[in-house]
């Protein structure tokens, strides 16, 4: 089985040598050159409480790869899929199956304007990971992972790729609704994600503002209205209780979201992916959503705010 990774960011690094240390033949693609030679020269030190360690696996940019792929897992961030599955094109085979696991709204339709939907399986994580540097990921705590063909369809396709990642050590499940997860998943970062970067705080220290809950169910409200005019069953309780779960200072109160990094770091976010998708979907279905618009226009300032002041 020839597994390629689309984004051997932090989470691609992440699956991907748990792949490779399971016997998979795995390549991680990515245009971050100093990465890719790190990894082809020193293996890919991943950090877990287990210790560090080296796992041997090729990198590659996605134009120097030239093996056909049999599955390939898609972790670039949302804005970036596009590019990352247009520079694939030539790793793909009719038989190739390809699997999204990205956080977002979006991510499905983006690449099947690319490859059939036939070939196409979606999914979850809740696992986390971070790139410390070129060739080196943290890999900490556990997590899991629900999938499934982006149709229902390809039952016999979608096992034997849920048995691959759970043999690798990757808690896998069969989603019963892909687009329910997604979009729940997506409401608890449409909400966490902004808020801990507009306010610079940690998600613990968000969780101690006395009117929190107006807030989250003024976003989530709105998400879930969306997300219902679109057929997707979201269950807001069950997100609000994720959320009120990691407002929990034993949980979070260290805990910066990835937004709030990507911003500090001067680089593009996943907004679009996220209150950005909402809103887009609210135009169509003529639905109001100021929460969602206010806090999409901040974080759409914060990184303009960051490439006028780069540039
Ligand atoms: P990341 O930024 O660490 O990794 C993305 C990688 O893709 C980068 O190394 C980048 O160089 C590469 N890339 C982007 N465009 C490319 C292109 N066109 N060609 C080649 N390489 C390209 O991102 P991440 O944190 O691993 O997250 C990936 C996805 O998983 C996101 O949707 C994120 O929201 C989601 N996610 C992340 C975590 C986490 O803990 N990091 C947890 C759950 C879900």
């Amino acid at each position: 089985m020839n597994i390629i990774i689309a984004g051997a960011g932090a989470m691609g690094c992440r699956f991907g040598s748990a792949l490779a240390d399971s016997s998979c033949q795995v390549t991680l693609l990515d245009d971050w050159q100093e990465h890719i030679h790190k990894i082809n020269r020193d293996g890919l030190i991943v950090t877990n409480e287990k210790g560090s360690s080296q796992v041997l696996i090729r990198a590659s940019l996605p134009g120097k790869c030239d093996h056909k792929a049999d599955l390939m897992i898609f972790f670039t961030k949302s804005m970036q899929t596009e590019s990352m599955i247009k520079s694939c094109l030539h790793l793909i085979t009719e038989k190739t199956e390809v699997l999204t696991l990205q956080n977002g709204i979006g991510n499905i339709e983006v690449l099947s304007q690319y490859i059939s939907e036939n070939q196409l399986f979606a999914g979850t994580t809740t696992y986390a990971a971070n790139l410390e540097g070129p060739g080196t990921v943290e890999a900490f705590g556990s997590g899991t992972i629900e999938m499934m063909h982006v149709k229902g369809e390809r039952k016999k396709q979608t096992k034997k790729i849920v048995s691959i990642l759970n043999e690798a050590g990757l808690r896998t499940e069969l989603s019963a609704d892909i687009l329910k997860s997604i979009w729940e998943k997506a409401a608890f970062n449409a909400v966490l994600n902004p808020l801990c970067t507009l306010t610079s705080s940690t998600v613990g220290t968000i969780g101690t503002y006395g009117a929190i809950v107006d807030v989250v169910s003024g976003i989530l409200k709105e998400v879930e209205l969306v997300a219902h005019a679109e057929n997707v069953p979201l269950d807001r309780q069950k997100v609000m209780r994720v959320i009120d779960s990691v407002f929990d200072p034993a949980m979070s109160a260290h805990h910066y979201s990835s937004m709030y990094h990507d911003i500090q770091k001067g680089r593009p976010t996943e907004i679009d992916f996220l209150n950005g998708a909402i809103i887009q979907k609210a135009q169509k279905h003529k639905i109001a959503v100021p929460y969602n618009t206010l806090i999409y226009h901040l974080i759409k300032m914060l990184e303009n705010n960051r490439i006028a002041i780069t540039t």
